[in-house]
């Protein structure tokens, strides 16, 4: 297998060096997902842009709107250290602490955790519950997507061959709180057969609004918009309904980390539970 490896250190020659139908030709954040695609010869690069030596693309800061600004190169371990992270999104940095090892955490990048379309995968179903967008730049124009819209499929994403994550934006999280449990077949620390990821804003049983979504279990993460309707109305008492809704709903897979029916009793549980946990700080 030859291919070149290019380090350009400009964002608009990053884009030159991507603009090409050439589906072989990738950004190269940590690397991580990429090798390992590259061991089992699932990919076959013609070219790796790596983006290390571009300006720009690093740290996380608090905007004066409360938002957290992180920059697509951070990595998983800078943003589970991170106390702005603690401070204004602290379920990022309990479900860090799950997200494979600390060799993992120290190169991968949260732009490549985002582009890579790995249904298995903690942080999209995750950040797409705390209403995260991407900040997407591309040769001609930059635009916004919400995470809930970036990943599309299996392996698929909305971003186009020439565009890159620049940065991932958490919005204020004043006044709401979220959970997220993982369940795995091994280790904790192994890639999720299940996620679930709740935000809600929400008083004693009273819910005003509330994101349900759930991972790893589906091709894509999912939104749980029929729950959370049922949640809005009826509140802590709506669970056991919101709960059964869910299951009725998804489109479950089969694969290597479970069936789609012990998947389908996962969520049972889990979501109850997190739902629950969030209700229950507030009593
Ligand atoms: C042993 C192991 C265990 C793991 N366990 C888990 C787990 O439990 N939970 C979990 O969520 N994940 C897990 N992962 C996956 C890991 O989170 C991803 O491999 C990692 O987040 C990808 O980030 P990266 O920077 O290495 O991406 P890369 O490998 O560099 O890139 C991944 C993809 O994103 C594209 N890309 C990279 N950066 C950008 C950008 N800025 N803009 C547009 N496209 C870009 C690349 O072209 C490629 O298609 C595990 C990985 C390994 C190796």
């Amino acid at each position: 297998m030859t291919y070149e490896i290019l380090k350009p250190e400009t964002l608009q020659d990053a884009f030159g060096l991507l603009d090409t139908d050439d589906p072989m030709v990738r950004p190269f954040s940590g690397g991580t997902a990429l090798m390992l695609m590259m061991k089992s010869g699932i990919f076959s690069p013609s070219r790796l842009v790596v983006l290390r030596d571009i300006p720009g693309l690093n740290g996380i800061r608090l905007e004066e709107d409360g938002s957290l600004w992180i920059g697509a190169l951070t990595t998983l371990a800078e943003l589970e250290k991170s106390d702005l992270v603690a401070q204004h999104a602290p379920v990022v940095t309990h479900a860090l602490r799950h997200l494979s090892n600390r060799r993992v955490r120290n190169v991968a990048r949260i732009g490549g955790a985002l582009a890579h379309g790995d249904p298995h995968m903690d942080l999209p179903p995750l950040l797409s519950a705390l209403n995260a967008e991407v900040i997407v730049e591309g040769s001609n124009q930059g635009r916004r997507i919400s995470v809930q819209d970036l990943v599309t499929g299996y392996y698929e994403t909305s971003l186009e061959s020439n565009e890159l994550i620049v940065a991932v934006r958490i919005p204020s999280q004043q006044s709401w709180q979220s959970a997220y449990r993982k369940f795995t077949a091994r280790s904790a620390d192994d890639w999720p057969a299940l996620g679930v990821a709740v935000s809600l804003n929400a008083s004693r049983n009273e819910i005003q609004d509330l994101r349900l979504v759930v991972g790893a279990a589906t091709e894509r993460p999912t939104r749980l918009e029929q729950s959370e309707g049922i949640l809005r109305q009826e509140g802590r008492s709506g669970l056991e309904r919101a709960t059964e809704a869910a299951m009725a709903s998804v489109e479950f897979m089969d694969d290597a980390h479970g069936s789609s029916q012990w998947k389908k009793a996962l969520l049972r549980v889990e979501l109850r539970r997190a739902v629950q946990e969030i209700l229950d700080r507030n009593t």
